[in-house]
């Protein structure tokens, strides 16, 4: 056997599965297709310092980018409010860097680590690469969103996001534009990661997204775009099963990312530590028991969140323009304090809970939404 376990996909995912496992001394490899870890992003990099810290992870100045004070939320009409973040501890990270970050110290624990290899197919022995036939006695599937595709295009949004270059950016302050119309089921992002710098996003179904960001730019005024990139996005939750046979699925291709944000480096990087945990446990055992370890503490930490958020999205499908503008009508600055006070950025499901249920709103949004809503607000 070449080693205990091949992951493919060197992201966060992959990359701490490989340190947890590599730290146990165990035989690790990491395949990663792209010819550079962490390039090309295709991330927000929105996180917050208690995530990054329960990952194991301290930032360096090379990997954060920015920190955030506050967040404002548009309307479709262009009514706003905006949530003090200070509490909440967001920062903006530098995702080239910081998936090089994790390489390095996964690379400390003994692993390996292969770039512009990708696995082509898992055989009986281990997985068919474009290097060649690894033997393995586990495949750890971290290959992102891609892996979905293959399985279950109907939770898959496109999105589009530009790095921008403009003098109207806010660099403390990340904005949200809500628009059913535009982005059906999403919303346009602005993202700061430096003076006058900033990641420009937009997603929605059946949307055609480099129309509508370049819309949404031209509405913002003067600016100059230095890069772009087209990346789908998965808002339908956790797959049934992470572990089949000896195949396991960490990260984005289990569907740990947010159903609201589609933020996943905090969710899908914890599936890739617990699945590597417990992939080390196995090793050492064998009691197979070992491994259902990795879904059960998944859903222990995230799975009411995760449900949680797959009823704010199924309300927020079924909102019009009119509904979603009678609510910020009804926004008073006594819930703005309380979720800026007390709101957590990881387990956000409260704080929109609170906001659905505003005083004014609740009958617009209850005639339509009824029960979901009363359960999401228990
Ligand atoms: C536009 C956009 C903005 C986002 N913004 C944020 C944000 O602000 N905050 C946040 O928390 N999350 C954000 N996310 C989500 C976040 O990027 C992911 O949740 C996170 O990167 C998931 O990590 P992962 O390791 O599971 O998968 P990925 O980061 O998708 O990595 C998968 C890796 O597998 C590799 N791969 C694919 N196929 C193969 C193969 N056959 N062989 C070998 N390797 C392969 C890919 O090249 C890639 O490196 C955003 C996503 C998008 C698309």
């Amino acid at each position: 056997m070449d080693y205990d376990a091949v992951i493919a996909g060197g992201s966060v995912a992959g990359l701490l599965c490989a340190r947890e496992i590599a730290s146990k001394n165990h035989r690790v490899l990491v395949i990663e297709e792209d010819a550079e870890l962490g390039t090309p992003e295709h991330c927000g990099g929105v996180v917050s310092i208690p995530a990054i810290d329960d990952l194991g992870i301290i930032p360096m100045r090379a990997t954060l980018d920015n920190k955030i004070r506050s967040a404002k939320i548009v309307s479709p009409s262009g009514k706003d409010f905006t949530i003090d973040a200070r509490q909440q501890q967001v920062i903006v990270l530098d995702r080239r860097e910081f998936d090089k970050q994790i390489a390095h110290q996964a690379q400390v624990k003994g692993a390996e680590i292969r770039v512009r290899t990708s696995l082509r197919e898992i055989t009986k022995e281990g997985v068919r690469t474009s290097d060649g036939e690894i033997k393995c006695k586990f495949v750890v599937d971290a290959r992102g969103v891609t892996s979905l595709v293959q399985k279950d295009r109907t939770g898959i949004l496109q999105s589009a996001q530009y790095e921008v270059f403009a003098d109207w950016i806010d660099k403390e302050r990340i904005e949200v534009y809500l628009d059913q119309e535009k982005y059906p089921g999403f919303f346009a992002w602005v993202i700061p990661t430096r003076r006058d710098e900033a990641k420009i996003g937009v997603a929605g179904r059946g949307i055609n997204p480099a129309q509508a960001i370049e819309e949404f730019l031209k509405k913002k005024g003067k600016h100059s775009i230095i890069r772009k990139i087209f990346a789908p996005i998965w808002i339908k939750g956790p797959i049934k099963e992470f572990v089949t046979g000896n195949v396991i699925t960490i990260g984005d291709a289990a569907g740990q990312a947010k159903p609201t944000t589609a933020g996943g480096i905090y969710s899908s990087g914890i599936g890739g530590m617990f699945a590597g945990n417990a992939i080390s446990k196995f090793l050492e055992s064998g009691n197979r028991s070992e491994l259902a370890e990795y879904q059960k503490k998944w859903n222990k930490k995230f799975g009411r969140e995760f449900e949680n958020m797959l009823l704010a999205r199924s309300l927020l499908e079924r909102m019009d323009n009119k509904t979603i503008d009678s609510i910020f009508d009804s926004i008073t600055p006594k819930i703005l304090d309380e979720i800026s006070k007390e709101g957590n950025f990881d387990f956000h499901t409260t704080s929109v809970a609170k906001l659905l249920g505003v005083r004014g709103s609740v009958k617009a949004v209850q005639a339509i939404l009824g029960n979901e809503l009363r359960r999401l607000l228990s």
